[in-house]
């Protein structure tokens, strides 16, 4: 981080590459009001900056017209009433982990507030409630957890995942169906709204707030400077599980696809089963995690086995954390300050409720067809999300900006190049797999995960898909807090009318 002088506004001054002077202007004016409000900022043309603005997702870089870096909450307030004195959109960042950079704004010229200095994690041992600053990572979050009393709280897989932007999206992982999304086990937060007081959000304080910071996705209601979770004892059994089929063909993917559908639909599957299944070109792999031993987990599977024609099961029972670095591929312990882990994907998102059969088919179809034939790096995951046993679907559906409780399976399509750039017209790959479906269900809508933007939907596709059915109350929400839009971006809720 570089601290104001004299040469560093005269770098200031330096037009970034393609910028119109009357952006210079503005980045002056900003990066001016942030030094005499003392906010740590990173100026342009510093390595730092550069660091800063460097996306996970490579394939969609934007440039900031500034880069803050608070420490306190009164510097994010300064910093947020410098970005309204200077009419700039504000981006808050966390993990910097959004598919479609929306940390950085999701377009160039935002005024980013870079949230990597709030990472403490304290956990109050009468309570098990954790204080998490908004900036730490996943997995230095739960290693901290549980060396503070085996305490974990449920959240996805990825390690070096911000929490900050995880959590406002809903927060999926390996513990949901068993324990809900990490924004289940929040309680409550600190808020800095877009006219710069600082608020507590909770069932009992700014509720409506509370509501919206539950799954509308980052970026348009505030900026979260602390978090407060429910946490739970970390579970000692944990069976990791897994099954692969190799060489899978369209009728092998529809037939466990489906059952994978009337397993989650049913109560055979228990509250305490995580399943997921990871398609690549090669294989079908099915895999997760079971609270409980093998036996259990074995006789808890039995019935989707069977579903699939038999399975032969690979298990191992280890500790809390080694279950979660089984599935995270890294080491739980990632640089909060200077994460430089980056990949280059187009990624998109499902939420579904029941498919028909003509929908397995078509969808498989071109699995078959097409998707084999995609020599990229790609992958598709299908967790089974919801039904009567999922922890998510036990939250009444309209407590939560959330809009998915309802929905069986959730999908990650993913598609990746592991060198160079992403191909142009690469995208339709994964939009011609999701339109298969769309296609097949005319008439339904189904829903798409905010923590997967797609960059290929517009705005209004977005909302109604991300948002469903609640999209009116979080624009009524976003018009109350935020009227004027100066925390957004280019898929976040607009005000109404
Ligand atoms: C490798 C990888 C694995 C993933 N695995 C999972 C998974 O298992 N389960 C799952 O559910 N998701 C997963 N995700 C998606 C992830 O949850 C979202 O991308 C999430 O938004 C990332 O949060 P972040 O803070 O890292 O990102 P950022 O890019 O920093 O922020 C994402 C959004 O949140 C906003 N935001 C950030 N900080 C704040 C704040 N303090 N206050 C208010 N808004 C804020 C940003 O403005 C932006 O709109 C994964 C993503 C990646 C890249």
């Amino acid at each position: 981080m570089i601290a104001a002088t004299l040469f560093s506004l005269l770098l200031a001054a330096v037009p970034i590459h393609g910028a119109a002077v009357s952006d210079i202007q503005k980045r002056t004016a900003l990066t001016d009001c942030l030094t005499a409000a003392s906010v740590p900022q990173n100026l342009p043309g510093s390595a730092d900056f550069t660091q800063a603005i460097k996306p996970f997702n490579l394939r969609i870089p934007f440039t900031p017209i500034a880069v803050a870096v608070p420490t306190t909450v009164a510097q994010v307030q300064a910093a947020v009433a410098c970005g309204g004195t200077n009419n700039a959109t504000i981006s808050p960042k966390s993990g910097g982990h959004s598919y479609a950079s929306h940390g950085l704004g999701g377009e160039n010229g935002h005024f980013m507030i870079d949230m990597k200095m709030f990472n403490s994690v304290t956990v109050d041992a009468t309570t098990g409630i954790a204080s998490v600053g908004p900036g730490g990572r996943l997995g230095n979050i739960a290693s901290s957890l549980f060396s503070q009393g085996q305490r974990a709280f449920s959240h996805g897989t990825c390690p070096g995942v911000g929490v900050g932007g995880h959590v406002v999206g809903g927060g999926y992982g390996y513990s949901s169906h068993t324990k809900g999304l990490a924004s289940d086990n929040l309680v409550e937060a600190t808020v800095v709204l877009a006219n710069t007081s600082v608020v507590t959000a909770s069932t009992t304080q700014n509720p409506d707030l509370f509501w919206a910071i539950r799954g509308a996705g980052g970026g348009g209601f505030g900026i979260i400077t602390n978090y407060k979770f429910q946490t739970f004892a970390a579970p000692s059994a944990n069976t990791v599980f897994s099954y692969t089929i190799f060489g899978w063909n369209a009728a092998k993917g529809s037939q466990v696809h489906k059952a994978l559908q009337d397993y989650a639909s049913s109560t055979s599957m228990p509250a305490e089963m995580n399943l997921r299944l990871f398609i690549t070109s090669s294989s079908l792999q099915l895999e997760g995690l079971y609270y409980g031993t093998p036996a259990q987990f074995n006789a808890a599977i039995a019935p989707f086995s069977s579903a699939i024609g038999g399975a032969s099961w690979t298990t191992q029972t280890m500790g809390w954390l080694d279950s979660l670095h089984n599935y995270a591929y890294m080491s739980l312990q990632q640089s909060t300050t200077d994460y430089d882990i980056h990949e280059t994907f187009f990624s998109k998102s499902l939420m579904t409720v029941q498919l028909t059969q003509a929908t397995f088919d078509a969808f498989w179809q071109y699995a078959a067809n097409t998707a084999k034939g995609v020599s990229r790096d790609w992958y598709l995951i299908i967790d089974a999300h919801g039904g009567p046993t999922s922890a998510i679907s036990k939250v009444g559906p309209d407590d939560t900006s959330y809009a998915h409780r309802n929905a069986t399976l959730k999908y990650e399509f993913y598609d990746r190049v592991d060198s160079g750039s992403y191909p142009a017209g690469g995208q339709s790959f994964l939009n011609g797999w999701v339109a298969s479906a769309v296609t097949a269900m005319a008439g339904t809508t189904l829903g798409m995960y905010i923590n997967y933007a797609d960059t290929s939907l517009t705005a209004d596709y977005a909302h109604t898909h991300y948002w469903l059915d609640h999209y009116p109350r979080l624009q009524q929400i976003k018009k109350a807090l935020d009227p004027e839009q100066r925390i957004s971006n280019p898929q976040a809720v607009v005000p109404a009318a």
